[in-house]
């Protein structure tokens, strides 16, 4: 017997800071809201150990934030549910479909903030590392390695302006460019250069992160001319090595670019009416918690509209 489809004014995708925060704007105009996640609710927050940069907290551990947020998402009454969303049919367009591997959903408006994920190395090391030295995020994160030597990898506009960053802020920074040159802007490669405490090495590969345990201590390094191997002592680990979005599941909507981010106008508005999107999924210039909450409340705003302008 097929299952029945769960019927809402309004489903978001993804239970992020976008959209938790999308869930408080909807549910609080009183449409019947629904957030699904693939996961627990909270998204990256939950993989950040301290956040430094979020209004009204001069320090917060990102799973805390994330229990606050989510208090605050469900008070108005919308509901999470567990699922990952393999599709979204929007042919019918008050009863557009969201497929999960839990069921379907049905709703008029549907907003998208599913989020991105930084692509990994894959070398021994990495994942044990993570918030104990290996970072993602410089803004996030350089403060905690004032005075030390830190490496970043990658040769692209990212690594070079998260590099620039950090050398405002650490004693030291060494960036390893797997080919023997840099992808990132001229201007950008410009600026890194002017600054004293950066220091560029090619042609070479992190192969493996090291520590004791509780913090990174060194990089093994592979040089890609010679096959020469070598260790490198340092506390950090930037890896910009690029960024994906989480938007396989929408590919066939043709509404993201080429890189897979998905396209909105000021509005949050997709080129499908009802279609929205919120945070680190969209095509944009800063990936952050409080860009991704700005977004998730404007886009619960124009679901709101949307499903009021349908009668
Ligand atoms: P996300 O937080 O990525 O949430 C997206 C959600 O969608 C996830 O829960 C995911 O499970 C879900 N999802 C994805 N695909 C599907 C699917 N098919 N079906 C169902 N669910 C799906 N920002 C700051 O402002 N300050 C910081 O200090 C900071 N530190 C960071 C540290 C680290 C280690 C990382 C990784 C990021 C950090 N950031 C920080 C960035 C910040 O976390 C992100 O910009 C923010 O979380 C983006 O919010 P979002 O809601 O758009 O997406």
């Amino acid at each position: 017997m097929a299952e029945e489809v769960k019927n809402y004014d309004v489903i978001i995708i993804g239970a992020g800071p976008a959209g938790m925060t999308a869930a408080t704007y909807a549910s609080r105009a009183e449409l019947k809201t629904v957030m699904l996640d693939q996961g627990i609710y909270g998204g990256q927050m939950n993989n950040t150990a301290e956040v430094e940069n979020y209004p009204g907290y001069n320090s917060i551990m990102g799973p805390d934030l994330a229990e606050k947020m989510y208090a605050s998402s469900t008070q108005f009454g919308a509901e999470y549910a567990f699922g990952s969303v393999t599709s979204v049919d929007v042919s019918d367009r008050k009863n557009k479909v969201v497929h999960t591997d839990m069921g379907d959903f049905s709703a008029p408006a549907v907003i998208l903030a599913t989020g991105s994920e930084h692509t990994h190395l894959g070398v021994p090391g990495e994942e044990d590392y993570q918030g104990k030295g290996v970072s993602y995020c410089a803004v996030c994160d350089a403060a905690f390695f004032k005075g030390e030597h830190v490496v970043v990898v990658g040769g692209g506009d990212s690594a070079v302006e998260e590099g620039i960053f950090l050398a405002n802020i650490v004693k030291e920074v060494t960036i390893f460019v797997r080919g023997d040159k840099l992808k990132a802007q001229p201007i950008l490669q410009e600026r890194a250069k002017q600054k004293d405490n950066i220091r560029f090495v090619y042609n070479t590969s992190v192969t493996a992160i090291n520590g004791n345990e509780e913090e990174v201590q060194s990089v093994d390094l592979k040089n890609n001319e010679t096959g020469e191997t070598s260790v490198f002592k340092t506390a950090g680990v930037f890896i910009y090595i690029g960024l994906k979005p989480n938007t396989a599941s929408f590919k066939s909507m043709g509404i993201t670019n080429q890189n897979g981010w998905i396209k909105a106008n000021e509005r949050l508005e997709t080129s499908i009416p009802g279609v929205f999107a919120a945070g680190d999924v969209l095509e944009k210039d800063l990936r952050q918690i409080t860009t991704a909450i700005g977004d998730g409340g404007l886009a619960g705003q124009e679901a709101y509209n949307y499903v009021s302008s349908l009668g």
